[in-house]
């Protein structure tokens, strides 16, 4: 088995389970052990009912007293039962399980792990797992809770993963003795079976530590990697001065100062011998398209050609319509290559790119790995998210000789992380929003006041707006009581009279989410109901509210995200955070949004919050729902990646053998850089 393996090759996932996990973003082996719980439950040992609260999950135990079944009407049974532990008689019940009577014995001990409850005045667990405390079966230990996705459960992932750490030895180590003596690394399987099953608190800590170190050497060399390529491609990336003038006047507004002062940055990089390797940094709806439009325009008049490329096709479509038209009066050719193209259209569009008659491609991010040749490549965007690890900058050089790249970013991060983050690149951040915009209006709701939240939108889209909905989960489902994006539509269907609801989610077809979207783009949907596939980039200036349900659950970064839905008009816009939980935390990050409309500020207080670093913090939360840059808050981790990466590029070939698997190494910092972008969390 290696890692790299399909998923398909592991017992038990058909072309049915293979469609959900990919759907999940899981193809190989890799991305299953990647997908870490987001919790544990404590099962490490029994505790006295007595002292345990109400309403929490807990592993109790004790000798069966008593047993008693019962009918309730209607089909229905309860199965009461009556234990003895040290601390006294504890009652457990299972509804309509009557088979469970014949098998419990009385006079033996049980392990139970469930729920307590009140009820009727005695402590209840209600439908708890319950097995003989001898039986080979034990549910003690550290259990994994994985984020269930549509379909899968987190027990069945469990299993599955379960399947694969069994399985693993010393061979998926990727590192070479001497980097993880020096570290004191715990092995690599020793470190996926502990995060997945840990053996013990101490034992997490160890897998933990393994696989943060696992990440930052990739992304240091990724970084280190990128920056010494850059130093050496020198020469064939100058491109020839250009009034930009024609097309900066044929907008029908004027620059901000931030993005004058970012196309005087990218003006500097096109013209200068070294390729340009830029991010520009931006708030959502500060501006950032017309920055890209213009670096194009530079580069095209100047004979080369330009690829823009975006992280969806929904996208891809959007600035390819906008850049025909802001272009249309320059006779530049344009071309959108997306998947489902008929072969022959396809095929017309790859032979215009390779002789040169096109000059700007517009497409998804798979656009540089494919087939594509070009016939003059001088610009490389990407739009929000996604930099080049090892393998697509290799990709890029060799499509054409040395590359200007811009790449665009809504995700402000700390600061104090920029230079790390971004130590292969130069950045231009635009602090400024256009003029004309008022700060949105955000208000924060709890399960009171949703009835009145839902009252102004139906106000607000009466007068003519445009409404957001988002909902964390697409369908319903037993194991949680998040909204659905299915509920709510079928609700406010009902609700709001007379408006036209539509409903957008991740799993429709391609062509059916492209006219949802342009139907809300054109008006004839007032209200969309969405999961968070709205999330990036879409731009509906009509839309003036945006009620994120569930806000508990998201970060502060993607709930900034989504709120830069709305607001991009002179109009009033407000943002409806409807939150269910009332811990410290959600209410601090709620107050947050409420009180804070700057990307940055946001960002410094997400990471604040979220105490990244704090490696010893509770299991309770695991760490892989969180944020990509979470991982740099582990400062003593990343000292040691540094230097390693160091090394590593500093070796040649038959040296670099020694202290790490160069393949591995590639394909981890591919995946950790497409993962940049703590939008998708
Ligand atoms: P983002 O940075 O989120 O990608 P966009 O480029 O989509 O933002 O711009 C948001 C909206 O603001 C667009 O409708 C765009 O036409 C408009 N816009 C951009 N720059 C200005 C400006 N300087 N003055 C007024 N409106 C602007
Ligand atoms: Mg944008």
């Amino acid at each position: 088995m290696r890692l790299s393996d399909s998923i398909t090759t592991i017992k038990g996932v058909g072309a049915k389970k293979q469609i959900l996990l990919e759907a999940m973003g899981i193809s190989t082996i890799y991305d299953l052990l990647e997908h870490k719980p987001f919790r544990y439950q404590n099962r490490l040992s029994r505790e006295p009912f007595m002292d345990v609260p109400e309403g929490k999950d807990v592993l109790i135990g004790g000798i069966l007293i008593n047993k008693r079944l019962r009918s309730i009407g209607k089909g229905r049974t309860m199965l009461e039962c009556a234990l003895r532990d040290e601390s006294g008689i504890f009652h457990a019940i299972f509804f309509n399980m009557p088979f469970l009577e014949k098998n419990l014995r009385l006079g033996t001990d049980y392990t139970l792990f469930g729920k307590m409850k009140w009820r009727n005045g005695a402590k209840t667990i209600v439908n708890p797992e319950m097995y003989p405390t001898d039986s080979p079966r034990d549910i003690r230990g550290i259990i994994p809770v994985y984020r269930r996705t549509a379909g899968i459960s987190s027990n069945e992932l469990s299993k599955l993963v379960r399947s694969i750490v069994d399985k693993l030895d010393e061979s998926c180590e990727w590192l070479g003795d001497e980097l993880i003596e020096k570290n004191n690394l715990a092995p690599e399987d020793y470190a996926y079976r502990n995060i997945h099953f840990p053996e013990s608190g101490a034992a997490y800590n160890r897998a933990k530590f393994r696989l943060i170190y696992d990440k930052l050497l990739a992304f240091q060399y990724s970084v280190l990697y990128n920056r010494r390529i850059l130093d050496e491609e020198c020469g064939n990336s100058k491109i020839a001065p250009v009034d930009i003038g024609k097309f900066l006047e044929s907008l029908p507004f004027r620059l901000t100062l931030g993005q004058q002062s970012a196309i005087d940055d990218i003006e500097h990089d096109l013209m200068n011998t070294r390729a340009m390797n830029r991010l520009v940094q931006g708030d959502v709806g500060c501006g950032k398209t017309v920055v890209a439009e213009t670096a194009i325009f530079h580069a095209v008049s100047a004979g080369w050609q330009a690829a823009f490329m975006a992280p969806t096709e929904i996208l891809a479509r959007q600035h390819f319509a906008k850049l025909s038209v802001d272009f249309a009066k320059f006779g530049m050719r344009i071309a959108l290559l997306i998947s489902g193209l008929k072969s022959a259209e396809r095929r017309e569009i790859l032979s215009g790119i390779s002789s040169g008659d096109i000059d700007i491609i517009v497409g998804t991010h798979a656009l540089i790995q494919s087939d594509v040749e070009f016939a003059k490549l001088g610009l490389v965007i990407t739009d929000e998210q996604h930099r080049f690890g090892v393998n697509q900058r290799k990709i890029l050089s060799e499509k054409s000789e040395a590359v200007n790249v811009l790449v665009m970013s809504a995700t402000p991060i700390p600061r104090t992380l920029a230079a790390t983050v971004f130590g292969d690149m130069d950045f231009s951040v635009i602090k400024s929003k256009p003029s004309n915009r008022k700060d949105i209006i955000t208000r924060y709701a709890t399960e009171k006041s949703r009835e009145r939240v839902y009252a102004n939108v139906y106000n607000e889209v009466r007068s003519g707006n445009r409404a957001y909905i988002v909902a964390p989960s697409i369908e319903e489902n037993e194991e949680s009581d998040l909204i659905s994006a299915e509920a709510l539509y079928e609700e406010l269907k009902i609700k709001f009279k007379g408006l036209k609801v539509g409903l957008i989610h991740g799993k429709l077809e391609k062509l059916e989410k492209e006219r949802i979207m342009n139907e809300f783009a054109d008006g004839s949907i007032n209200v969309l109901v969405s999961t968070v596939v709205i999330e990036v980039g879409i731009d509906v200036p009509e839309a003036t509210v945006i009620v994120i349900e569930n806000a508990e659950r998201f970060g502060l970064a993607q709930l900034h995200q989504l709120r830069g839905r709305v607001g991009r008009n002179d109009l009033q816009s407000f943002c409806y955070l409807i939150c269910y939980s009332d811990s410290e935390n959600a209410i601090a990050r709620m107050n947050a949004m409420v009180e804070i409309s700057d990307g940055f500020e946001i960002s410094e207080e997400d990471y604040r919050l979220r105490g990244a670093g704090d490696l010893m913090g509770t299991m309770q939360h695991g760490y892989s729902g969180n944020s990509f840059y979470d991982l740099f808050g582990y400062d003593k981790i990343l000292k040691l990646a540094t230097s390693d990466a160091e090394q590593i590029l500093s070796k040649d070939q038959s040296e670099i053998k020694e202290l790490v698997d160069i393949e591995q190494l590639q394909l981890r910092t591919n995946n950790i850089m497409m993962q940049d972008n703590s939008n998708i969390i």
